[in-house]
């Protein structure tokens, strides 16, 4: 048996970062079983259609380093891969469900069933369901209310009371008994299959061996139980993977947080192997001390045995942070450069010219490489590199405790008016002699200094910023800040 597994999304919207970790897993267990990752686009609810969605998507799960061997854009023998392109399928299928008894046409109209809901509250029962009202029409009836063109869906006949019962494979059985499940419409009057009908006829044509998807699905799937037993089509595996939560709560991801969306994620900055390395853990751990895990790696490694059995799994996003700070150290300055450039072209930001610049941009990276966690930082972070900074008299004057901070600037200026071999080595060896000399505390010396040059507190190594500015500007700066603290 060749495993298949799938990605079903829905083009209604942004991709959620979840989403993606679940394409993540889908991808892990095809790659790993040596088998096919496909992509279909779950497009029927016309309602909730979002134009432009599909591309949106797409482009995002390319964007996160993830790809499918069937699809959309790459095609497969079992397409078309967009359900909007497969409605004859559906049709065809309902009406066999209707052949065999498993499913009726309903002519209710909007009104009737809103008149049915409201009594139904009214008597206060626990959820509304469909009364079956059409089950009992005549032969004859349907085929008047078909040929006098009235409009109908099709629904399954979802039988009384029974358990229903299937196996995930992380949960293991779950039952649930059919009283809780309404007639599920099947095909709806505008022609379109509803998503249970779809997803079913779909996993079973395109011969998806493993149903991975969020645990928010298994309240569906005795229905899916129920249409492949009336199909008379074998059951796929289910695993039911847990869906992710704001760490330290209860709920689900919210903006308020930070980004939700997979490919905000992206615009903040964070680097697609980073986030795949932090999603990896979100549901899953290898059973080791190891955390940084390549896609190749992951593949090797997962198995849906170590997948956590458990509804909510807190996405951390200092972890994320901590992670995407860690892949931007790796990199060179070269690489990081690139990488910088090709986020702020993607996402249209305006970069100063200096960052842009392939002979200034590394180097002032490579300054900044050790404390940027996410790439968006990077241009608040080192504005002084190129401009004069603003420099705030309170602030330039805080650190200076026992001297004064004016006579600490202007003997640093006359010291280094004169020095000759400006590089970091020597500017740190003559600062060190010249504070220890004048009897100043090297932080409120080197303290005041930093923030008369770059306006800033934190900064790289004092020595490299004021190597990379170079003499001329820092003594004009030094110069200005004197002007304020007089
Ligand atoms: N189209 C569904 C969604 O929006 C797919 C659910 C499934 O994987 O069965 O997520």
């Amino acid at each position: 048996m060749t495993v298949r597994t799938r990605m079903a999304p829905s083009p209604t919207g942004e991709y959620h970062i979840g989403h993606i970790r679940t394409v993540l897993y889908n991808v892990a267990l095809s790659k790993k079983m040596g088998g096919k990752f496909l992509l279909r686009i779950e497009d029927t609810d016309r309602h909730r259609y979002v134009e432009g969605a599909t591309d949106r998507i797409l482009d995002v799960i390319g964007d996160y380093g993830l790809s499918w061997d069937e699809g959309p854009r790459v095609g497969g023998e079992f397409g078309p891969y967009i359900q909007s392109e497969r409605l004859s399928l559906y049709e065809k299928y309902a009406k066999e469900l209707i052949a065999k008894k498993n499913a009726y046409y309903c002519f209710c109209s909007e009104e009737s069933l809103n008149e049915l809901r409201n009594s139904q509250q009214a008597k206060g029962m626990p959820s509304t369901k469909y009364d079956k009202k059409c089950l009992n029409l005549s032969e004859e009836e349907i085929k008047k209310n078909l040929s006098d063109g009235k409009p109908y869906v099709i629904r399954l006949n979802v039988p009384a009371n029974r358990d229903v019962t299937f196996h995930d494979e992380v949960f293991g059985d779950i039952t649930i008994n059919t009283d809780s499940i309404d007639d599920q419409i099947l095909l709806k009057s505008d022609g379109y299959p509803s998503y249970h009908l779809a997803v079913v006829v779909d996993d079973h044509l395109m011969n998806i061996t493993h149903v991975m998807r969020g645990n928010d699905w298994i309240p569906s799937t005795p229905k899916h139980v129920l249409l492949y037993e009336a199909f008379g089509w074998e059951q796929p595996k289910y695993i039911h993977l847990p869906n992710l939560k704001e760490k330290g709560g209860t709920k689900k991801l919210s903006k308020r947080f930070g980004p939700v969306s997979a490919i905000q994620f992206l615009e903040e900055g964070y680097l697609a192997e980073a986030l795949l390395n932090f999603l990896m853990f979100l549901g899953w751990n290898p059973g080791t001390e190891k955390e940084i895990y390549s896609l190749e790696e992951f593949i090797n490694d997962f198995d849906i045995s170590r997948i956590h059995k458990t509804d909510l799994v807190a996405f951390d996003r200092e972890k994320l942070l901590w992670i995407n700070g860690y892949y931007i150290r790796q990199l060179s300055p070269e690489d990081l450069h690139t990488v910088f450039l090709n986020w702020a072209n993607k996402f249209s930001i305006v970069l100063n010219p200096g960052l842009i610049d392939r002979n200034i941009g590394p180097k002032v990276l490579s300054l900044v490489q050790e404390r940027v966690k996410k790439l968006s930082e990077v241009s608040a972070m080192t504005p002084y590199f190129f401009d004069n900074p603003k420099v705030d008299s309170t602030l330039l004057s805080e650190f200076a405790k026992e001297a004064n901070p004016k006579d600490i600037l202007t003997n640093f200026w006359l010291f280094y008016k004169n020095i000759v071999n400006w590089d970091k080595e020597n500017l740190d060896t003559l600062s060190h002699d010249f504070i220890k000399k004048k009897g100043y505390k090297p932080k409120e010396a080197f303290m005041t200094l930093r923030i008369a040059v770059t306006g800033a507190v934190a900064t790289p190594p004092l020595f490299d910023t004021l190597e990379f500015i170079g003499k001329k500007t820092t003594l004009l700066r030094i110069e200005s800040a004197i002007k304020i603290l007089s």
